[in-house]
């Protein structure tokens, strides 16, 4: 039963909606009935472990294959009608890089620009811009072939922004990159979000939707199993708690007596209530305190990690490099 916390309402501009898109192949389903509703000017992460579908709901959206059904809008333009006009409003990257690695940094750059018809001059200006803010001005003059993986993906990122794109499709971005290329990734996307681009992300990373995405959905079994911030998303399972500590031994025995279902931590003065962390809840446990004439000296609010809902949704555990690898 898949479970949405999305709001019901949009208000804000859409930069891409989708509404029960489908794709099999042969037998087999891929995608069973996809909604989406991305925010423009936001970061929406589609999360998922290997094989769940993130590239083909990109190639559909993207306009690179069609979907059995179901239909969408990016950028205001149907993907089944105006195939053109999303081509022109978006900008691709990832799994399947235009990088040619025959050629310098510096001519695929100068190529995309011809494509997107940019006058000479301002083919090498836009080249030249960006060429120096994806820190590859150095090594422009090389062939793309000798690029570590972290500069290939920064070329790739670079040459799609020739085209001046409302709306970013980044299919795992990080996949493969050292942590060092990855925190370096992170910010570039954080950048292209602060200049008003929207992007849509595909990832494996908890860590990286956790770090930036606005609002994450987890696919799994061709649908999406849960959609929200990180912090709803922590929410829907269980593991939560509010820990409350006190320095007043009399003050922790009294909250100790009015709360219900604690765990006593009586060295640390502290107590643990299930909690699912929400106001409500929150506000039933102050309330109680208040009845009993007592105040906690520190309260906390402890949500599950976004490993724990991957867990409880997909049953898989992350792939990939090791957590710390990532931090
Ligand atoms: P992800 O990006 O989440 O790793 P994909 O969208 O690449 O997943 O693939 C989802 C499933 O669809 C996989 O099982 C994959 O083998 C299958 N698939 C993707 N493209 C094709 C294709 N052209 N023909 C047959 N099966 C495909």
């Amino acid at each position: 039963m898949p479970t949405s916390i999305q709001d019901g309402d949009h208000p804000s501009p859409a930069a891409v909606s989708a509404a029960g898109l489908r794709k099999s192949y042969g037998d087999k389903t891929v995608l069973d009935g996809i909604d989406l509703h991305i925010p423009a000017g936001s970061v929406f992460a589609l999360l998922g472990p290997n094989g769940a579908g993130k590239t083909t709901v990109v190639k559909i959206l993207s306009t690179l294959i069609t979907a059995d059904g179901g239909q969408a809008q990016v950028a205001g333009h149907d993907i089944a009608t105006a195939p053109d006009g999303v081509r022109a409003a978006i900008g691709v990257t990832g799994q399947f890089s235009a990088v040619d690695g025959l050629i310098t940094g510096e001519e695929n750059m100068l190529l995309m620009a011809d494509l997107h018809h940019l006058s000479r001059s301002e083919g090498r200006r836009t080249t030249a811009e960006l060429l120096e803010r994806f820190d590859l001005v150095e090594a422009a003059k090389k062939p793309a072939s000798t690029y570590s993986g972290g500069m290939k993906r920064r070329l790739d990122i670079a040459m799609t922004l020739v085209g001046g794109p409302r709306i970013i499709f980044l299919d795992e971005p990080t996949t493969g990159l050292d942590p060092r290329s990855r925190h370096s990734m992170w910010q570039i996307i954080r950048e292209l979000v602060s200049g008003g681009v929207t992007v849509f992300l595909t990832t494996q990373y908890l860590e990286e939707a956790d770090e930036l995405a606005d609002r994450i959905a987890v696919l799994n079994n061709g649908t999406i199993a849960a959609e929200g911030t990180a912090d709803e998303l922590k929410r829907l399972i269980p593991g939560g708690h509010v820990r409350l500590r006190f320095s007043d031994p009399s003050a922790y025995r009294t909250a100790a007596t009015a709360l219900h279902d604690i765990t006593r931590d009586d060295e640390a003065l502290s107590l643990q209530i299930p909690s699912d962390g929400s106001q409500h809840a929150l506000r039933a446990i102050l309330d109680r305190l208040d009845t009993a004439g007592i105040e906690a000296d520190e309260l906390t609010v402890h949500t599950p990690d976004l490993d724990d809902v991957f867990f409880a949704l997909t049953g898989t555990t992350v792939p990939g490099q090791p957590k710390e690898a990532v931090r």
